[in-house]
């Protein structure tokens, strides 16, 4: 079990830097080992010449997340990658198809990314997610990293760019399922978001509120749409591509240090390809930014009930589709199908 380790064990800190830190609402070593060096240089000195001592200080945090083995080395053998591996919780969606789909459920320590057009379940997904992921919590809290911070069950934070999460949906579900809604609702944690800025300010502070809530699974749905109205110019291209690339850079650093799962939805864009003229083919959007910021991309697909999910892109995954319907119990099984391999079906 790993011991409790705060701010003043960092070496060689000083109290006017704690002070500082303070100010920056930065008040535990995993708040100080997510930093961005010039972002937390800027703010400790409004001036970036103090990048090295601000990349020290994070370097300092690591160090000791590391020691007691929160963190990996910055070498490591594959054997320490492989208990620390063994630490990643899954937490399962309800549907045994599409859990068999995720190799056992959402991962840990990875960012999820679900992309589909509109009404292809994404928000389904992380409502079903919710009610099933978090009875799942009660058993988890004797993780290391819940001994050094917190004694409240796990959670989950739900931030919600589109105003589409409905409590009570959570409630049929988990009642469905024959789970306590009283309580899992207790654990949800959402929050309305309406522009990019407050999205990013948001994941700029989600460390405060993980460690607060004692958060699993932090759930954006969806990740893009704020960035996609407000930057809608060729101009504001780069800029948009920008600022996404740092929030998922943020989400994937607390998704390591935390040991928690994130799952993003993505929204789709259309292209034509022309060797089929006259077909418009959808793909996630964001670009590269995206595509790459995720540890895994599901994109799911519409046919009247019935919904494919499509395993697009994994480290540890085949390429690989389960079909699922939406029902009362949220996300389900299709009856008659099962994960099968993606290939030779036309993706
Ligand atoms: P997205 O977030 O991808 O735009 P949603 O997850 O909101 O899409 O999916 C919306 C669809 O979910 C609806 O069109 C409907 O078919 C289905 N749905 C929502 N609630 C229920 C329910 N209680 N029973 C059956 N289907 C539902
Ligand atoms: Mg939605």
């Amino acid at each position: 079990m790993a011991k409790e380790v705060t701010l003043h064990d960092i070496p060689d800190i000083t109290s006017d830097m704690l002070d500082k830190l303070g100010e920056l609402n930065i008040n535990s070593v995993y708040q100080l080992a997510v930093q961005n060096p010039s972002e937390l240089a800027w703010g400790l000195s409004n001036n970036f010449v103090y990048i090295h001592s601000a990349a020290r200080l994070i370097a300092n945090a690591r160090k000791i997340l590391t020691e007691n083995e929160i963190l990996s080395k910055e070498f490591s053998t594959a054997d320490d990658l492989l208990v620390r591996r063994n630490k990643i919780s899954r937490y399962k969606t309800g549907s045994s198809n599409f859990d068999s789909f995720l190799n056992g459920g959402i991962e840990t320590q990875s960012i999820t990314e679900i992309a589909g057009e509109f009404g292809s379940g994404k928000t389904q997904i992380c409502h079903t997610l919710c009610a099933a992921a978090v009875a799942l919590m009660e058993d988890e809290l004797d993780t290391s990293i819940s001994d050094l911070t917190r004694k409240v069950p796990g959670s989950i934070i739900y931030i919600d760019t589109e105003s589409t999460f409905q409590a009570n949906r959570v409630h049929q579900i988990a009642e469905q399922k024959n789970l306590d809604p009283e309580d899992i609702l207790k654990r949800i944690y959402h929050c309305n978001v309406y522009s990019s800025e407050q999205l990013e300010a948001l994941v700029d502070n989600l460390p405060k509120f993980i460690e607060q809530y004692n958060s699993k699974l932090v759930i954006i749905d969806s990740i893009i749409s704020l960035h996609r109205a407000e930057f809608s110019g060729q101009g504001t291209l780069t800029e948009r591509q920008q600022r996404l690339g740092k929030m998922l850079n943020k989400l994937r650093r607390y998704a390591d240090i935390y040991n928690i799962a994130v799952v993003i939805t993505n929204q789709v864009v259309s292209y034509a390809d022309s060797s089929h003229p006259g077909f418009d083919y959808m793909k996630a959007a964001g670009g590269n930014i995206v595509g790459h910021g995720s540890t895994y991309r599901i994109f799911l697909k519409r046919a009247g009930k019935n919904r494919t999910a499509i395993m697009q892109d994994s480290p540890s995954h085949q390429y690989q589709r389960v079909k699922f319907t939406i029902s009362e119990n949220g996300i389900e099984d299709a009856s008659s199908y099962k994960t099968e391999e993606a290939g030779g079906l036309g993706w």
